[in-house]
């Protein structure tokens, strides 16, 4: 369940590729070579930095980690004033609907009940 929301996050809302892999040698699968299916990109990408080999962005998990949750926001803030103020509608109606809330009060106490899964389903409720 949680996977499949990372995915639509990737796809709909963030603009990524949410990479599938697949193996192309049964007989000799090699991690570093395989590329996505979708996209082609090879599964490992070389970084210069760290001066290391490491997964493509496959490893977020938006809607389980609040830092990569914070992506999503990241995101929504370079949005336009009407789909900003959507996901924040969004995120409000959301929090105050799962957590049983007062609605008058609610939304002053959003920063308290937020969770990755909330900025997801907010995020992607934003048209
Ligand atoms: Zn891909």
């Amino acid at each position: 369940m949680s996977r499949e929301i990372d995915k639509e996050i990737a796809e709909k809302v963030m603009g990524e590729c949410w990479h599938e892999f697949i193996v192309t040698d049964e007989h000799y699968p090699d991690p570093v070579t395989m590329n996505c299916k979708k996209c082609k990109k090879p599964d490992y990408d070389y970084d210069l930095e760290l001066k290391m080999w490491s997964p493509i962005n496959g490893n977020l998990h938006y809607s389980t980690n609040i830092q990569d949750a914070w992506l999503v926001v990241e995101k929504l803030k370079e949005k336009i004033y009407k789909e900003r103020i959507q996901f924040i509608t969004e995120l409000e109606c959301g929090i105050i609907k799962d957590y049983d809330i007062d609605e008058i009060d609610g939304g002053h106490d959003v920063i308290f009940h937020l969770t990755p899964m909330a900025i997801c389903k907010a995020a992607l409720n934003v048209r």
